[in-house]
């Protein structure tokens, strides 16, 4: 078993990340990070950082037929890769950075003609975002070689088979796991690095498709569920995930270990550093997926399981809290309500009818109280539900969610969780003895307070 070791935009973005990039797999094939597992790893790498945000707006100026806007623009990517990759290379240098200018040429061609027809199609769009990767890991795979490391450069499009959803395409598994035995697993076998890039695949017919904005993850967790590899790296600019938001709580601790459920529920409420779904192929093969840092390869960066946590008793009944601000509570409240069947759905059925989806949802015999995020048809919603109930609405509150599978086989930790919170008032409280949350909706002007007790009393104070 290896690994599978992605770089996000940041830990590819100029030369500096580059070499930390070489020095990171070549930690990680001298064992450094413990014993070797067998077969060389396997590259997965994003765009340099900002090239899919440009190459969408090329698409926009596209569309609007500016073609000198996109090409210049275009023309500033191109500069930009030739230096870098001229900067990482030796003796690859002349090949990689003719290669670099092949697929831009091939691009501006492209652009050119969608700008003549302001057309851009899903499927052009992903043409001109697969650019991106194409061109990083190109250039990756020439500075490993250069550096001494044997690796080689494989077309993600030969590998990653996906339907023809175009800008959000799904992987065909059995596809891809075939190609994977056929094009990649030759290449670890014999010891030498592949470099793919992530977020980019092709229909079984070969045209170009995208797994959707940061999928490259999601290419990391396909192609390592495919390989069956040990884990799966996730190299980014962050140490992890941490207890909670630095900008809320002073000194968050890292979380070292969570499960793939508690990460859902932190992702939800905006813990950015990966979408868990993404990683999906991956928790179903029971592949451990660790989030690291390229700038402090040493540190060991938290581990996301199936299981999470080991030590389920632990000193802590939680693992992290997160928090959402600027949400509704919306108030209804009907007589009508006791003792009669239905009136649930058609309570929904409002917030359904002006498509708002609704977040924490706490009910009594007489009421119910949902949050929303988005209030964009409040006043529809209002009135929709005022037909048959009393309704009124509170903005500036905010979601806290603290999270844990432990939460399941501690039941004391509800009572320290609304102890600690004292006298913060709280607006709804929403708790179930088989789920891994305890949430809070209060005050916006609450939450940094609120927060801050929460972590005292489960994480310690500093
Ligand atoms: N480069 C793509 C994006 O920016 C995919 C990724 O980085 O994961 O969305
Ligand atoms: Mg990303």
């Amino acid at each position: 078993m290896s690994v599978v070791m992605k770089f996000g935009g940041t830990s590819v973005a100029d030369p500096d990340a580059i070499s930390r990039l070489i020095g990171v797999v070549s930690r990680e094939l001298s064992g450094d990070r413990g014993p070797r597992i067998s077969g060389a790893p396997t590259v997965v790498v994003s765009a340099l950082s900002k090239v899919t945000d440009t190459l969408v707006k090329v698409c926009g100026l596209a569309e609007d037929g500016n073609g000198s806007g996109a090409a210049q623009a275009l023309d500033a990517l191109v500069e930009r890769h030739v230096s870098i990759a001229s900067a990482v290379t030796t003796e690859s240098r002349a090949s990689v950075v003719a290669s670099v200018k092949a697929e831009f040429d091939e691009l501006i061609g492209l652009v050119h003609a969608l700008a003549v027809l302001r057309e851009v199609s899903p499927r052009s769009q992903d043409a001109v975002l697969s650019v991106g990767e194409i061109v990083s890991s190109r250039i990756v795979a020439a500075a490993l070689a250069d550096s001494g490391i044997a690796s080689a450069w494989v077309d993600a499009r030969t590998v990653l088979i996906t339907d023809a959803e175009y800008t959000s395409a799904a992987p065909d598994m059995t596809a891809t796991c075939d190609r994977v035995r056929e094009h990649l697993a030759p290449v670890q076998a014999a010891g030498k690095v592949a470099v793919l890039g992530g977020f980019i695949g092709a229909t079984a017919s070969g045209v170009t498709t995208t797994l959707g904005r940061g999928g490259s993850d999601y290419s990391a967790a396909i192609f390592g569920a495919c390989l069956g590899v040990g884990e799966i790296q996730i190299w980014t600019d962050v140490d992890g995930m941490l207890t909670a938001d630095p900008r809320v709580v002073p000194h968050p601790r890292l979380v070292e270990q969570l499960s793939f459920h508690e990460a859902s529920e932190l992702a939800f409420f905006g813990a950015k550093v990966l979408h868990p779904s993404t990683i999906l192929p991956a928790v179903d093969k029971n592949i451990p997926v660790r989030i690291l840092n390229s700038r402090r390869p040493e540190n060991t960066g938290t581990r996301i399981t199936a299981e999470g946590r080991p030590d389920a008793t632990g000193a802590t009944g939680l693992t992290a809290l997160a928090c959402k601000r600027d949400v509704t509570v919306v108030d209804i409240t009907s007589t009508r309500m006791l003792m009669a069947h239905g009136f649930l759905r058609r309570l929904f059925e409002v917030f359904e009818r002006f498509k708002t989806p609704v977040d924490v949802v706490t009910t009594s015999e007489v009421s119910v109280s949902v949050t929303v995020d988005d209030t964009r048809r409040l006043d529809d919603i209002v009135e929709g539900l005022r037909h048959f109930a009393e309704v009124s609405s509170e903005r500036d509150m905010a979601i806290i969610c603290a999270v844990g599978e432990n939460l399941r086989s501690d039941p004391a930790a509800f009572a320290r969780a609304v102890n600690a919170l004292d006298r913060v008032p709280l607006r709804l409280v929403s708790q179930a003895a088989s789920r891994r949350n305890i949430t809070f909706v209060l005050r916006n002007a609450d939450v940094p307070e609120a927060m801050t007790r929460l972590h005292d009393q489960f994480f310690g104070r500093d």
